[in-house]
Protein backbone atom coordinates (compact mmCIF):
# COMPACT_ATOMS: atom_id res chain seq x y z
CA UNK A 1 0.00 0.00 0.00
CA UNK A 2 1.66 3.76 -0.85
CA UNK A 3 0.41 6.36 1.41
CA UNK A 4 -0.59 10.33 0.30
CA UNK A 5 0.33 11.81 3.07
CA UNK A 6 -0.80 15.35 1.62
CA UNK A 7 -4.18 13.36 2.47
CA UNK A 8 -3.66 12.26 6.06
CA UNK A 9 -4.53 14.45 9.17
CA UNK A 10 -2.34 14.33 12.15
CA UNK A 11 -3.64 10.96 13.44
CA UNK A 12 -3.26 9.32 10.34
CA UNK A 13 0.44 10.82 9.81
CA UNK A 14 1.31 9.35 13.49
CA UNK A 15 -0.02 6.04 12.56
CA UNK A 16 2.52 6.01 9.79
CA UNK A 17 4.93 7.38 12.10
CA UNK A 18 4.13 4.51 15.06
CA UNK A 19 6.96 4.43 17.57
CA UNK A 20 8.46 7.48 16.69
CA UNK A 21 8.15 10.61 19.39
CA UNK A 22 5.42 13.01 18.54
CA UNK A 23 7.05 15.52 16.92
CA UNK A 24 8.29 14.01 13.61
CA UNK A 25 4.53 14.53 12.61
CA UNK A 26 5.16 17.98 12.33
CA UNK A 27 8.40 17.33 11.11
CA UNK A 28 7.32 14.91 8.12
CA UNK A 29 4.63 18.31 7.67
CA UNK A 30 7.50 20.62 7.54
CA UNK A 31 9.07 19.27 4.30
CA UNK A 32 6.30 18.44 3.06
CA UNK A 33 4.90 22.46 3.14
CA UNK A 34 8.28 23.08 1.83
CA UNK A 35 8.15 20.89 -1.29
CA UNK A 36 10.36 18.34 -0.10
CA UNK A 37 8.55 15.15 -1.01
CA UNK A 38 11.31 12.54 -1.33
CA UNK A 39 12.07 11.24 2.52
CA UNK A 40 15.93 10.93 1.44
CA UNK A 41 16.17 14.81 1.17
CA UNK A 42 14.29 14.89 4.98
CA UNK A 43 17.86 15.42 6.77
CA UNK A 44 16.46 15.65 10.47
CA UNK A 45 14.82 12.59 10.28
CA UNK A 46 16.93 9.36 11.34
CA UNK A 47 17.65 6.92 7.69
CA UNK A 48 15.83 4.28 9.37
CA UNK A 49 12.83 5.98 9.08
CA UNK A 50 13.53 8.06 6.13
CA UNK A 51 14.01 4.17 4.21
CA UNK A 52 10.74 3.28 6.43
CA UNK A 53 8.78 6.52 4.85
CA UNK A 54 10.67 5.82 1.01
CA UNK A 55 8.75 2.28 1.08
CA UNK A 56 5.26 3.81 2.28
CA UNK A 57 4.88 7.00 0.63
CA UNK A 58 3.43 8.03 -2.48
CA UNK A 59 6.30 8.11 -4.80
CA UNK A 60 8.38 11.49 -4.83
CA UNK A 61 7.36 13.80 -8.16
CA UNK A 62 9.84 13.74 -10.75
CA UNK A 63 10.56 16.50 -12.84
CA UNK A 64 10.68 15.57 -16.88
CA UNK A 65 10.86 18.99 -18.38
CA UNK A 66 11.36 23.02 -17.04
CA UNK A 67 10.51 25.24 -19.90
CA UNK A 68 10.30 28.46 -19.50
CA UNK A 69 8.82 31.40 -21.70
CA UNK A 70 7.30 35.00 -22.06
CA UNK A 71 11.03 36.56 -20.97
CA UNK A 72 11.30 34.37 -17.99
CA UNK A 73 8.05 35.09 -16.74
CA UNK A 74 6.19 31.88 -17.29
CA UNK A 75 7.75 28.45 -16.25
CA UNK A 76 6.07 25.17 -17.29
CA UNK A 77 7.24 21.51 -15.21
CA UNK A 78 6.27 18.40 -16.84
CA UNK A 79 5.91 16.64 -13.57
CA UNK A 80 6.25 12.36 -13.14
CA UNK A 81 3.46 11.74 -10.60
CA UNK A 82 3.23 8.24 -9.27
CA UNK A 83 3.69 4.93 -11.10
CA UNK A 84 7.17 3.76 -8.52
CA UNK A 85 6.03 0.29 -6.56
CA UNK A 86 2.49 -1.02 -7.26
CA UNK A 87 1.20 -0.81 -10.84
CA UNK A 88 -2.87 -1.25 -10.26
CA UNK A 89 -4.49 1.89 -9.99
CA UNK A 90 -5.95 2.36 -6.35
CA UNK A 91 -9.08 4.23 -5.19
CA UNK A 92 -7.82 7.79 -5.49
CA UNK A 93 -8.72 9.63 -2.48
CA UNK A 94 -7.81 6.80 0.30
CA UNK A 95 -4.49 7.38 1.59
CA UNK A 96 -3.16 3.83 1.83
CA UNK A 97 -4.46 2.82 -1.55
CA UNK A 98 -2.05 1.35 -4.07
CA UNK A 99 0.34 3.75 -5.96
CA UNK A 100 -1.22 4.52 -9.43
CA UNK A 101 0.45 4.53 -12.26
CA UNK A 102 2.97 7.25 -14.00
CA UNK A 103 1.47 10.11 -15.27
CA UNK A 104 3.27 13.23 -16.88
CA UNK A 105 1.50 16.11 -15.74
CA UNK A 106 2.15 19.66 -16.29
CA UNK A 107 2.08 22.59 -13.78
CA UNK A 108 2.74 26.17 -15.03
CA UNK A 109 3.53 29.00 -12.84
CA UNK A 110 2.79 32.45 -14.07
CA UNK A 111 4.21 35.53 -12.73
CA UNK A 112 3.37 38.86 -12.66
CA UNK A 113 5.20 41.36 -11.21
CA UNK A 114 4.59 44.07 -8.98
CA UNK A 115 3.32 47.67 -10.64
CA UNK A 116 2.33 50.88 -9.00
CA UNK A 117 -1.48 49.57 -8.59
CA UNK A 118 -0.68 45.97 -7.36
CA UNK A 119 1.74 44.01 -5.53
CA UNK A 120 3.42 40.96 -7.62
CA UNK A 121 2.27 37.61 -8.12
CA UNK A 122 2.98 34.01 -8.81
CA UNK A 123 0.36 31.94 -9.70
CA UNK A 124 0.06 28.27 -10.35
CA UNK A 125 -1.88 26.65 -12.71
CA UNK A 126 -3.11 22.92 -11.74
CA UNK A 127 -4.05 19.83 -13.11
CA UNK A 128 -6.79 17.56 -11.30
CA UNK A 129 -6.79 14.90 -13.72
CA UNK A 130 -4.73 12.88 -16.31
CA UNK A 131 -6.99 13.49 -19.69
CA UNK A 132 -10.87 14.37 -19.18
CA UNK A 133 -14.08 12.26 -19.93
CA UNK A 134 -16.15 15.09 -20.63
CA UNK A 135 -15.18 15.52 -24.57
CA UNK A 136 -14.91 19.01 -25.09
CA UNK A 137 -14.95 19.08 -28.68
CA UNK A 138 -12.66 22.25 -28.70
CA UNK A 139 -10.56 20.59 -26.62
CA UNK A 140 -7.67 18.15 -27.28
CA UNK A 141 -6.94 16.85 -23.52
CA UNK A 142 -10.76 16.08 -23.58
CA UNK A 143 -10.82 14.22 -26.72
CA UNK A 144 -7.68 12.48 -25.87
CA UNK A 145 -9.96 10.59 -23.14
CA UNK A 146 -9.50 10.51 -19.32
CA UNK A 147 -6.73 7.90 -18.01
CA UNK A 148 -7.09 8.62 -14.27
CA UNK A 149 -7.94 10.92 -10.99
CA UNK A 150 -5.63 12.50 -9.28
CA UNK A 151 -4.49 12.25 -5.96
CA UNK A 152 -4.23 14.75 -3.29
CA UNK A 153 -1.17 15.25 -3.00
CA UNK A 154 -0.55 14.70 -7.04
CA UNK A 155 -2.42 18.38 -7.07
CA UNK A 156 -1.00 20.01 -4.46
CA UNK A 157 2.94 18.89 -5.33
CA UNK A 158 2.25 20.84 -8.49
CA UNK A 159 2.07 23.86 -6.61
CA UNK A 160 4.85 22.80 -3.87
CA UNK A 161 7.30 21.80 -6.51
CA UNK A 162 6.93 25.26 -8.10
CA UNK A 163 6.94 26.93 -4.30
CA UNK A 164 10.07 25.22 -3.67
CA UNK A 165 12.01 26.51 -6.64
CA UNK A 166 10.87 29.96 -6.13
CA UNK A 167 11.94 29.96 -2.21
CA UNK A 168 15.25 28.53 -3.45
CA UNK A 169 15.58 31.66 -6.02
CA UNK A 170 15.55 28.76 -9.06
CA UNK A 171 13.27 30.97 -10.25
CA UNK A 172 13.80 34.67 -9.38
CA UNK A 173 11.39 37.14 -10.94
CA UNK A 174 12.10 40.58 -10.31
CA UNK A 175 9.30 41.96 -8.34
CA UNK A 176 7.36 39.11 -8.00
CA UNK A 177 7.13 37.14 -4.49
CA UNK A 178 9.54 34.28 -3.75
CA UNK A 179 6.41 31.96 -2.29
CA UNK A 180 2.90 31.17 -4.71
CA UNK A 181 0.53 33.58 -4.05
CA UNK A 182 -2.66 32.42 -6.04
CA UNK A 183 -3.40 28.86 -7.54
CA UNK A 184 -5.88 28.04 -10.02
CA UNK A 185 -7.26 24.93 -10.79
CA UNK A 186 -7.72 25.17 -14.52
CA UNK A 187 -5.40 22.70 -15.79
CA UNK A 188 -6.18 19.50 -17.54
CA UNK A 189 -8.77 17.58 -16.57
CA UNK A 190 -12.42 19.08 -14.98
CA UNK A 191 -11.68 19.57 -11.09
CA UNK A 192 -14.88 18.75 -10.07
CA UNK A 193 -14.97 15.75 -11.92
CA UNK A 194 -12.82 14.45 -9.38
CA UNK A 195 -14.39 16.93 -6.18
CA UNK A 196 -13.09 14.88 -3.60
CA UNK A 197 -9.44 15.24 -4.21
CA UNK A 198 -10.26 18.67 -5.13
CA UNK A 199 -11.58 19.90 -1.97
CA UNK A 200 -9.06 18.24 -0.20
CA UNK A 201 -6.44 19.90 -2.42
CA UNK A 202 -8.09 23.64 -1.22
CA UNK A 203 -8.26 22.32 2.44
CA UNK A 204 -4.38 21.65 2.43
CA UNK A 205 -3.34 24.84 0.06
CA UNK A 206 -5.56 27.10 2.36
CA UNK A 207 -4.51 25.47 5.73
CA UNK A 208 -2.43 27.44 7.73
CA UNK A 209 -1.19 24.41 9.79
CA UNK A 210 -0.48 21.53 7.58
CA UNK A 211 -0.08 23.07 4.07
CA UNK A 212 0.41 26.68 2.75
CA UNK A 213 -1.70 28.88 4.73
CA UNK A 214 -2.84 30.67 1.25
CA UNK A 215 -5.80 32.73 1.35
CA UNK A 216 -9.19 31.46 0.04
CA UNK A 217 -10.09 34.34 -1.85
CA UNK A 218 -6.87 33.48 -3.56
CA UNK A 219 -7.48 30.27 -4.76
CA UNK A 220 -9.72 29.78 -8.02
CA UNK A 221 -11.55 27.01 -9.63
CA UNK A 222 -12.64 26.66 -12.86
CA UNK A 223 -15.57 24.41 -14.44
CA UNK A 224 -17.57 23.85 -17.42
CA UNK A 225 -20.96 23.57 -14.59
CA UNK A 226 -20.75 20.42 -13.16
CA UNK A 227 -23.48 21.32 -10.58
CA UNK A 228 -23.38 19.05 -7.92
CA UNK A 229 -19.75 19.82 -7.78
CA UNK A 230 -20.28 23.74 -7.49
CA UNK A 231 -22.18 22.47 -4.42
CA UNK A 232 -19.85 20.57 -2.45
CA UNK A 233 -17.28 23.87 -3.16
CA UNK A 234 -20.56 25.96 -1.90
CA UNK A 235 -20.61 23.45 1.34
CA UNK A 236 -16.70 24.06 1.79
CA UNK A 237 -17.82 27.85 3.05
CA UNK A 238 -14.54 29.07 1.60
CA UNK A 239 -14.64 32.05 -0.46
CA UNK A 240 -12.31 30.50 -3.32
CA UNK A 241 -13.25 31.79 -6.46
CA UNK A 242 -15.51 29.82 -9.22
CA UNK A 243 -14.53 30.43 -12.59
CA UNK A 244 -17.44 28.81 -14.83
CA UNK A 245 -16.32 28.33 -18.59
CA UNK A 246 -19.27 28.97 -20.42
CA UNK A 247 -18.28 29.30 -24.13
CA UNK A 248 -22.17 29.43 -25.65
CA UNK A 249 -24.75 31.66 -24.77
CA UNK A 250 -27.86 29.34 -24.76
CA UNK A 251 -28.55 25.63 -24.33
CA UNK A 252 -29.05 24.99 -27.65
CA UNK A 253 -24.97 25.85 -29.14
CA UNK A 254 -23.80 24.60 -25.36
CA UNK A 255 -25.25 20.86 -25.77
CA UNK A 256 -22.57 20.43 -28.81
CA UNK A 257 -19.78 22.52 -27.41
CA UNK A 258 -20.04 21.49 -23.58
CA UNK A 259 -21.62 18.41 -23.89
CA UNK A 260 -22.15 18.08 -19.83
CA UNK A 261 -24.76 20.71 -20.06
CA UNK A 262 -26.80 18.06 -21.35
CA UNK A 263 -27.09 17.08 -17.99
CA UNK A 264 -26.91 20.09 -16.53
CA UNK A 265 -28.93 22.83 -18.53
CA UNK A 266 -27.86 26.93 -17.95
CA UNK A 267 -30.78 27.70 -15.78
CA UNK A 268 -29.23 24.95 -13.05
CA UNK A 269 -25.92 25.96 -13.48
CA UNK A 270 -27.08 29.30 -12.76
CA UNK A 271 -28.58 28.62 -10.02
CA UNK A 272 -25.71 26.45 -8.51
CA UNK A 273 -23.28 29.95 -9.16
CA UNK A 274 -25.98 32.17 -7.44
CA UNK A 275 -25.99 29.87 -4.16
CA UNK A 276 -22.14 29.69 -4.65
CA UNK A 277 -21.97 33.52 -4.72
CA UNK A 278 -25.11 34.06 -1.77
CA UNK A 279 -23.31 31.61 0.29
CA UNK A 280 -19.12 33.44 -0.30
CA UNK A 281 -20.19 36.47 -1.04
CA UNK A 282 -17.99 36.40 -3.76
CA UNK A 283 -18.78 37.91 -7.30
CA UNK A 284 -18.19 34.72 -10.32
CA UNK A 285 -16.12 35.13 -13.40
CA UNK A 286 -17.02 33.54 -16.33
CA UNK A 287 -14.94 31.84 -19.83
CA UNK A 288 -15.79 32.14 -22.82
CA UNK A 289 -13.82 30.97 -25.61
CA UNK A 290 -13.92 32.95 -29.02
CA UNK A 291 -14.13 30.12 -32.07
CA UNK A 292 -14.43 31.77 -35.38
CA UNK A 293 -17.74 30.68 -37.08
CA UNK A 294 -19.00 28.65 -34.40
CA UNK A 295 -19.68 31.30 -31.24
CA UNK A 296 -18.53 34.52 -31.90
CA UNK A 297 -20.61 36.29 -33.76
CA UNK A 298 -22.45 39.73 -32.91
CA UNK A 299 -25.95 38.01 -32.34
CA UNK A 300 -24.06 35.62 -29.66
CA UNK A 301 -22.20 38.29 -27.50
CA UNK A 302 -25.86 40.05 -27.19
CA UNK A 303 -27.53 36.74 -26.17
CA UNK A 304 -24.22 36.44 -23.72
CA UNK A 305 -25.31 40.30 -22.47
CA UNK A 306 -28.64 39.02 -21.92
CA UNK A 307 -27.87 35.97 -20.37
CA UNK A 308 -25.81 37.12 -17.82
CA UNK A 309 -27.64 40.46 -17.04
CA UNK A 310 -31.09 38.58 -16.31
CA UNK A 311 -32.70 39.09 -12.84
CA UNK A 312 -31.65 35.29 -11.62
CA UNK A 313 -28.42 35.77 -12.79
CA UNK A 314 -25.42 35.67 -10.27
CA UNK A 315 -23.40 38.78 -10.23
CA UNK A 316 -20.66 38.97 -12.78
CA UNK A 317 -16.75 40.16 -11.65
CA UNK A 318 -15.66 39.73 -15.22
CA UNK A 319 -16.15 37.99 -18.20
CA UNK A 320 -12.89 36.10 -19.74
CA UNK A 321 -13.17 35.99 -23.67
CA UNK A 322 -10.31 33.47 -24.66
CA UNK A 323 -9.31 33.35 -28.28
CA UNK A 324 -9.30 29.87 -29.77
CA UNK A 325 -5.88 28.57 -29.43
CA UNK A 326 -4.56 26.25 -32.51
CA UNK A 327 -4.96 22.65 -30.84
CA UNK A 328 -3.76 19.67 -32.13
CA UNK A 329 -6.78 17.72 -33.80
CA UNK A 330 -9.30 20.44 -34.03
CA UNK A 331 -10.50 22.15 -36.43
CA UNK A 332 -11.30 25.24 -35.43
CA UNK A 333 -9.28 28.97 -34.70
CA UNK A 334 -9.87 31.93 -33.01
CA UNK A 335 -11.94 35.07 -34.98
CA UNK A 336 -10.02 37.94 -36.24
CA UNK A 337 -8.97 40.84 -33.58
CA UNK A 338 -11.69 42.96 -34.40
CA UNK A 339 -14.40 40.86 -33.58
CA UNK A 340 -12.92 39.50 -30.89
CA UNK A 341 -13.15 43.31 -29.72
CA UNK A 342 -16.45 43.90 -30.69
CA UNK A 343 -18.17 40.94 -29.02
CA UNK A 344 -16.30 42.65 -25.77
CA UNK A 345 -17.78 46.06 -26.55
CA UNK A 346 -21.28 44.38 -26.76
CA UNK A 347 -20.96 42.46 -23.33
CA UNK A 348 -19.01 46.19 -22.08
CA UNK A 349 -22.06 47.83 -23.38
CA UNK A 350 -24.52 45.65 -21.11
CA UNK A 351 -22.74 46.39 -18.11
CA UNK A 352 -20.10 43.60 -18.09
CA UNK A 353 -17.04 43.66 -17.37
CA UNK A 354 -15.20 41.78 -19.99
CA UNK A 355 -12.01 41.74 -21.50
CA UNK A 356 -10.24 39.40 -24.23
CA UNK A 357 -7.12 37.72 -22.89
CA UNK A 358 -3.89 37.30 -24.11
CA UNK A 359 -2.76 33.48 -23.66
CA UNK A 360 0.85 33.08 -21.17
CA UNK A 361 3.20 30.38 -22.31
CA UNK A 362 1.99 30.46 -25.86
CA UNK A 363 5.42 30.26 -26.94
CA UNK A 364 6.53 27.35 -24.98
CA UNK A 365 3.11 24.98 -25.62
CA UNK A 366 -0.07 27.08 -25.50
CA UNK A 367 -1.89 26.46 -22.58
CA UNK A 368 -2.77 23.97 -20.31
CA UNK A 369 -3.08 21.01 -21.54
CA UNK A 370 -1.79 20.55 -24.46
CA UNK A 371 1.93 19.92 -23.91
CA UNK A 372 0.06 16.62 -23.13
CA UNK A 373 -1.62 16.95 -26.20
CA UNK A 374 1.13 17.11 -28.33
CA UNK A 375 2.33 13.90 -27.27
CA UNK A 376 -0.76 11.80 -28.25
CA UNK A 377 -2.05 14.04 -30.98
CA UNK A 378 0.94 14.42 -33.07
CA UNK A 379 -0.37 12.77 -35.69
CA UNK A 380 -2.91 15.70 -37.02
CA UNK A 381 -6.04 13.53 -37.53
CA UNK A 382 -9.16 14.80 -35.95
CA UNK A 383 -10.09 12.48 -32.90
CA UNK A 384 -14.47 11.56 -33.23
CA UNK A 385 -15.50 14.21 -31.20
CA UNK A 386 -13.94 17.11 -33.28
CA UNK A 387 -14.93 15.33 -36.57
CA UNK A 388 -18.40 15.37 -35.39
CA UNK A 389 -18.58 19.11 -34.53
CA UNK A 390 -16.87 19.90 -37.01
CA UNK A 391 -19.72 18.36 -39.85
CA UNK A 392 -21.79 20.39 -37.69
CA UNK A 393 -20.63 23.78 -38.82
CA UNK A 394 -20.78 24.32 -42.28
CA UNK A 395 -18.79 27.71 -42.24
CA UNK A 396 -15.96 25.68 -41.08
CA UNK A 397 -16.47 22.94 -43.48
CA UNK A 398 -15.40 25.26 -46.00
CA UNK A 399 -11.89 26.02 -44.81
CA UNK A 400 -11.10 22.78 -44.21
CA UNK A 401 -7.76 21.94 -45.56
S1 LIG B 1 -12.62 21.82 -21.68
FE1 LIG B 1 -12.28 21.03 -19.58
S2 LIG B 1 -14.10 19.75 -19.21
FE2 LIG B 1 -14.04 20.08 -21.43
S3 LIG B 1 -12.92 18.29 -22.20
FE3 LIG B 1 -11.40 19.94 -21.86
S4 LIG B 1 -10.57 19.57 -19.80
FE4 LIG B 1 -12.51 18.40 -19.99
Amino acid sequence: MSVDPHACDDAQLADLLEGEPAYRVRQLRGWLQRGVDDPAEMTDLPAGLRERLAARLDPPARTLAHRVADEGRTHKLLLELGGRRDAEAGAPDEPGSPAPPAEAIEAVLMCYPRTDERAGRATVCVSTQAGCALGCPFCATGQAGFRRQLRVGEIVRQVTALQRRLADGTIDVPGVPDHVTNVVFMGMGEPLANADATVEAIRWLHDGERGLGLSARSITVSTVGLVPGIARLTDLGLPITLAVSLHAPDDALRDDLVPVNRQFGLDALLQACREHQEATGRRLTFEYILIDGVNAERAHAQRLARLLTRRDAPRVAHVNLIPMNPTPAVPWHAPPLRQQQEFAAVLQQAGLPATVRRNRGGDIDAPCGQLYAEQRLGSGRLLPAAQQAWERWPIQLEAKP
